[in-house]
């Protein structure tokens, strides 16, 4: 499909481009860069397998702290450690004068008992620590079934290679590894939120801040989007409640179990019937948990549903969920009954700043022997987010899928058995490596303050 914009407005955004200005690395710096990641490739591997074998959950994450400490330590980066729990910050300061650029990394694992088979796979238990309560109680798997593993890996080979020319360096780089991205157990704070409440973005504050994840894709495959990236998250417990009899007399009370389907359906009715589908692409609206009664003929009172809404825009964001209380409530009164919905917010919806990712997309090209996938973003939602609302931000997908494995009917991320292509290792590091001295060396763009949209 042709972009939907404007003639006016596009010709006013290449105008504006940094795409106009040099965006060239020296290139004697970019040989040496190429082999330092070869260099530096077996022993991240080795890493990664290392951190694979020795999965933490979030806010927990303290072997793997430790270890990412003491690898920054040894580069020679100043280290800041036990921010926001077990969160790590490198500072490495280049010998010139530039601006502050911020790389991210999560830590943390998934309660998934690992199925991949792997040598190094993961035989980690621990008692679960999440926020899910049917878990609460109960020992479960650790796996890094989310590729953080790789992050990490990635992360501080990127701090390696620049680390190692350090005195012409045009700037400095903050290496940000936080915890819980996976979210954190019940009744602590934690994550990227924490992490800036704790300052990570001051002193020095990065003027724009950079990460990757990893996904089925093939190995070594980039994929950005120029605007938006992931979906805010929020999740929902609706309670609706009606009035308990027996299941031969009906009429003696008020039955919540058929409001609780009709309740179901309507919400279904918001993305498809309710939205405005030229707009934003639609919301997404999943019950993922229902809850209720005792045994098969008594009609309970109350019936509990769960679930998740996914949303593009903080705009679409407060609609979708007043849309959903309408709904519920509604359908819950034309029976005599009543329904009230509790919003648990999580992450905000992730936006990549167009214009970063401009000026990027050249040493995003040059990173990989395939082509650049431009796509526009996922329902997943990740609390990168958290740092691009305030700050411009470029967050890219690093296909991992290794070959023969087709990558559309892999297993994916969370999946026990996701599995990740080691070769894809240096890749990521080489895009990182390349946009971080893009950035650098160009000054930051000079980009118009400020974030997007
Ligand atoms: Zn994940
Ligand atoms: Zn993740």
């Amino acid at each position: 499909m042709k972009s939907t914009r404007s003639l006016p407005a596009m010709i006013a955004t290449l105008l504006a481009s940094p795409l106009a200005m040099a965006t060239e690395i020296d290139p004697q710096r970019l040989s040496q860069l190429d082999q330092d990641i070869q260099r530096a490739t077996p022993q991240l591997i080795e890493l990664r397998h290392a951190i694979h074998q020795h999965p933490e959950l979030g806010n927990r994450e303290f072997d793997t702290a430790k270890r990412v400490a003491k690898r920054l330590r040894e580069l020679g980066i100043t280290v800041q450690t036990e921010v926001a729990h077990t969160g790590v910050v490198g500072i490495l300061h280049g010998g010139k004068p530039g601006p502050v650029v911020a790389i991210r990394s999560e830590l943390d694992a998934l309660p998934v008992t690992e199925q991949t088979g792997l040598p190094y796979a993961s035989s980690v238990t621990v008692p679960y620590s999440g926020n899910d309560f049917s878990q609460a109680g109960k020992t479960v798997g650790v796996m890094h079934a989310c590729g953080h593993d790789a992050h990490i890996a990635i992360v501080l080979g990127v701090a390696e290679v620049l680390a190692k020319h350090k005195d012409s360096l045009p700037g400095t780089v903050k290496f940000i590894f936080q915890p819980a991205e996976e979210g954190v157990p019940v009744g602590e704070k934690g994550g990227a939120r924490l992490m800036i409440e704790q300052g990570v973005l001051a002193d020095p504050a990065p003027a724009a801040i950079f990460g990757l994840h990893v996904g089925p894709g093939a190995s070594g495959s980039l994929s950005i989007s120029r605007q938006r990236t992931t979906a805010a998250a929020d999740t929902f417990v609706a309670t609706v409640t009606g009035e308990q009899t027996h299941g031969a007399f009906p009429w003696a009370g008020i039955d919540p179990i058929p409001l609780a389907a009709q309740i179901v359906l309507g919400w279904q009715t918001i993305p498809s019937r309710q939205m405005d589908l030229v707009a934003l692409p639609a919301p997404v609206i999943s019950v993922g948990r229902i809850d209720a009664g005792v045994r098969s003929n008594i009609i309970p009172a109350q019936v509990r549903l769960e679930g998740t809404v996914r949303t593009l825009s903080q705009a679409q964001r407060d609609d979708v969920i007043e849309r959903l209380r309408r709904t519920a409530s509604k359908i819950a009164e034309s029976a005599g009954a009543s329904a009230h919905i509790e919003v648990t917010p999580t992450y905000p919806a992730g936006y990549n700043n167009s214009a970063l990712v401009d000026a990027l997309l050249p040493q995003l090209k040059a990173s990989s022997a395939l082509a650049v996938d431009i796509e526009s973003g996922v329902y997943a939602a990740d609390d990168f987010a958290e740092y691009s609302r305030r700050i411009p931000g470029v967050f890219f997908g690093l296909g991992v899928t290794p070959d023969g494995i087709d990558p559309a009917h892999t297993w994916p991320n969370h999946s026990p058995k996701f599995l990740m292509d080691d070769d894809a290792l240096p890749v990521g590091v080489r895009a990182l490596s390349r946009v971080t001295l893009a950035y650098l060396a160009n000054n930051g763009f000079n980009l118009p303050a400020g974030v997007q949209p």
